[in-house]
């Protein structure tokens, strides 16, 4: 352990000591530990961010003197471990300025939950501002997204859509108003977001995607796609796959079906594609890979229904997402994976799982991404 940490024990795992025991707690998980004399709970409060390991150790002698620097050291690491320290040290000086430390405070006490010695919560809350995404499509759970991700901190954005407002959008698509109706989607979305969050980026293109190609384009400086868009139905999820593929760029997707709301991730070169995915069913599961022909035969084009509590709860998963992506805090969940939410019980949970197939025509000679966070 580097001797120029300053421990601290964080605000979110408050510690509590009741016969011979020490509780470390938060986030409805509480931690025991055994302390007949009392040396557990002693170097906790001195880890209070104001020494470093030898000066806790030094503290501590003068109690315990037959405990080691080395033992000090086990013990803060073991905390560490757990999640239970942050180094009091750091600071967001040449990280986050002013501005974003007030607009965010109550990320960093989000992310302080997941800091560690050698992780601080100002980088995390960085890294969420450094990523570029491109948004396709601001209909339903589109415009909800962009508000939630330039609430979040997101400064980089580009969203995609050819459509405009509807008097049938605002059932769920809040961020537009009715004197909006016959506007385009992307200017209107671009003026409230920049009114929000003045200094985030917002590059609005007016453009109807047709091809893989179209989606290449729209994507290829971004660190991750979200493909919101619906239309047209049996075409969209393979031309948002070649041009993210080609590009090299992640990507999630996500949608609501009537009366449930799903959405996947996709990492070329890792995890397998949407056509790695379809090839998984045709051999898996013929009776889904022959309705799903009968539909392309068919030109199906899915259903009206768009129902706001599927969108908000599913605008909330995939933010989720792109937050695990850009910072690191925890692994994605839907990397490679389908998952689904129902709106009878609003129970999440995977729906279908496919890996990557060596020879798939679209993603076989994708490169293997840089391992971490993309932000
Ligand atoms: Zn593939």
């Amino acid at each position: 352990m580097s001797n120029d940490v300053h421990p601290k024990v964080k605000n979110t795992a408050p510690v509590f000591a009741l016969d011979g025991t020490v509780y470390v707690g938060g986030c409805g998980v509480v931690s025991n530990i055994e302390d007949p004399d009392g040396s557990v709970h002693y170097v906790l409060a001195l880890a209070d961010g104001t020494r470093t390991p030898t000066e806790i150790h030094t503290a501590m002698a003068a109690r315990f003197p037959h405990l080691t620097r080395e033992e000090i050291e086990e013990a803060l690491s073991a905390f560490d471990a757990y999640g239970f320290l942050e180094d009091g040290a750091r600071t967001s000086d040449g990280v986050l300025d002013d501005y974003s430390l007030r607009r965010w405070d109550r990320n960093l006490w989000f992310f302080e939950a997941y800091a560690a010695l050698a992780n601080d919560k100002y980088s995390m809350q960085r890294r969420l501002q450094d990523i570029r995404i491109a948004l396709l499509g601001v209909g339903g759970l589109g415009s909800h997204l962009l508000y939630d991700l330039a609430a979040a901190g997101v400064q980089d954005i580009r969203i995609v859509d050819f459509d405009t407002i509807d008097l049938s959008n605002l059932n769920r698509q809040i961020i537009y108003n009715e004197a909006d109706i016959g506007l385009p989607k992307t200017e209107v979305a671009q003026r409230r977001i920049k009114a929000f969050s003045p200094r985030m980026k917002v590059e609005a293109v007016q453009a109807r995607i047709g091809s893989g190609e179209d989606v290449r384009r729209l994507v290829e400086d971004r660190d991750l796609v979200i493909a919101v868009v619906d239309r047209p139905t049996m075409s969209i999820a393979n031309w948002v796959n070649a041009g993210c593929v080609a590009a090299g760029v992640r990507f999630l997707a996500g949608g609501v079906e009537t009366k449930r709301a799903i959405y996947y991730g996709v990492v070329p070169g890792e995890t397998g594609c949407v056509e790695c995915w379809r090839r998984h069913v045709a051999e898996t599961d013929p009776v889904s890979a022959a309705l799903l022909d009968e539909k392309r035969r068919l030109g199906f084009e899915g259903d009206n229904a768009a129902f706001g509590p599927l969108v908000t709860v599913l605008t909330g998963c995939i933010l989720a997402e792109v937050v695990r992506i850009a910072t690191g805090i925890s692994p994605p969940v839907a990397s490679g994976r389908l998952m689904e939410l129902t709106f009878d019980d609003f129970s999440i949970c995977e729906a279908e799982t496919w890996s990557r197939q060596p020879d798939c025509p679209v993603c076989a000679s994708a490169a293997t991404p840089p391992s971490g966070s993309v932000g």
